[in-house]
């Protein structure tokens, strides 16, 4: 992301530097100087603000030695103990809580049953009561924590972290989401609410996942298929979420085998009609084997249930023929199949349609694969998002002038 990365020039300031410090694009304060022209003395001053915040740190002499010549100098660290994140991942029927380091390392977790359909109020209050449950065992204070990041199943405006017209998510449409999620982390932490980043979980998931094991991808792209079904998609490293947050929402187009199913957005038609999570769940249930979401389709999955394969792998199909325009369209290196159903019987279905419609110079370099991070992605991601979020240059000089530095 160009917002990140760094301001390289004379008029970089102090978080211009801490960018291109966490990038490891310049990591001395030689090669600061080259990557930005300031003087040595100007460089000194602003890692100075930097050292004092503690945000950054000296590490071991660098091996390779100063790019200037010289003596050998000084790694530099971004000090990604010095703060916290919290994050959550809200499915349908259960949710997932989590402190991490700013690097992204999990110090605390908690998963349990939490239904979305109570609505924002009772939800986010029981996530507060989460955090402040996690910040004990991991025994972080709470005004450690620098950001919360949130993820749920549905579309997301982002610049507001309002929920637009989810169709999982029943009594949610608008809410004001951060500050409802703030007041909960007041409420049960006892701090002041740090910022509150809200985005789709797909997304959150892809991002998270991008960063972990596929950083060099430039065009990358994950399908979850849970419950619902929905995609996010990497672009050169920052999150593609289109003019309204509504990119990735694959879950309601149209598919021609599914026209006499009813979807729960309204509509008939809708892919999650016939290939999501809920909709095998009920198939599995008219069959006479009871299923009643995701996570139930992904238990008898795992226990080799027959009936459940054959319908994985025609979901899968489905699922493959609305990729192959995604595919096409946007040319992506890595294609991720992640959720509940992304299981062989699934991943085969996917391939099967995939390769036979998509154009072969769109699938050539194509790696289709599975989740590496499972079922914590979309936590990673929402805590990555929010250390972005802090971490911005400009958002770095606001903040070391509120601290007088
Ligand atoms: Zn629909």
């Amino acid at each position: 992301m160009s917002s990140s990365a760094g301001k390289a020039g004379p008029r970089a300031g102090a978080g211009d530097l801490l960018a291109l410090v966490r990038s490891g694009r310049a990591t001395t304060r030689g090669a600061l100087q080259q990557a930005t022209g300031l003087s040595r003395a100007t460089v000194g001053h602003r890692l100075d603000r930097l050292f004092r915040a503690g945000w950054l740190r000296e590490g071991p002499a660098d091996p390779g030695g100063s790019p200037l010549g010289g003596r050998p100098s000084v790694r530099l660290e971004f000090d990604d103990r010095h703060g916290l994140v919290l994050a959550a991942d809200l499915e349908t029927r259960h949710a997932r809580a989590a402190v991490l380091t700013l690097g992204g390392e999990l110090l605390a977790e908690h998963t349990g049953p939490l239904d979305i359909a109570a609505g924002p109020g009772p939800v986010l209050d029981t996530l507060g009561r989460w955090f402040a449950a996690l910040l004990v065992q991991a025994r972080s204070p709470a005004d450690a924590v620098c950001g919360i990041g949130l993820a749920v199943p549905g579309p997301v405006d982002h610049a507001t972290g309002r929920v637009v017209q989810p169709p999982i998510m029943p009594g949610w449409d608008g809410a004001p989401l951060p500050g409802l999620l703030g007041d909960a982390f007041r409420r049960h932490c006892g701090a002041p609410p740090p910022p509150v980043l809200v985005d789709n979980d797909a997304n959150l998931m892809a991002y998270g996942e991008q960063r972990h094991a596929h950083r060099d991808c430039a065009a990358f792209a994950l399908v979850k298929v849970s419950t619902g079904i929905g995609a996010g998609v990497v672009v050169d490293g920052g999150i593609f979420r289109g003019v309204d947050g509504g990119a990735g929402d694959i879950g309601h187009i149209r598919v021609p085998a599914g026209q006499d199913a009813r979807c729960t957005c309204g509509a008939h038609g809708c892919l999650a009609a016939i290939a999501s999570g809920r909709a095998l769940a009920a198939r599995l249930t008219e069959a006479g084997v009871p299923a009643a979401s995701g996570s139930d389709v992904r238990d008898l999955l795992a226990a080799g249930h027959p009936e459940a394969s054959r319908l994985a792998r025609e979901a899968g199909r489905h699922v493959g023929e609305v990729l192959a325009t995604v595919v096409t369209l946007l040319n992506p290196g890595v294609l991720m199949i992640a959720g509940d159903l992304a299981g062989t019987a699934f991943l085969t279905g996917v391939r099967e349609l995939l390769y036979e419609r998509a154009l072969p110079r769109s699938t050539a370099h194509l790696e289709v694969v599975t989740s590496r991070l499972g079922e914590r992605a979309a936590v990673r991601g929402a805590g990555a998002l929010v250390v972005e979020h802090v971490f911005a240059p400009e958002r770095v000089e606001e903040r070391l002038a509120a601290l007088s530095l």
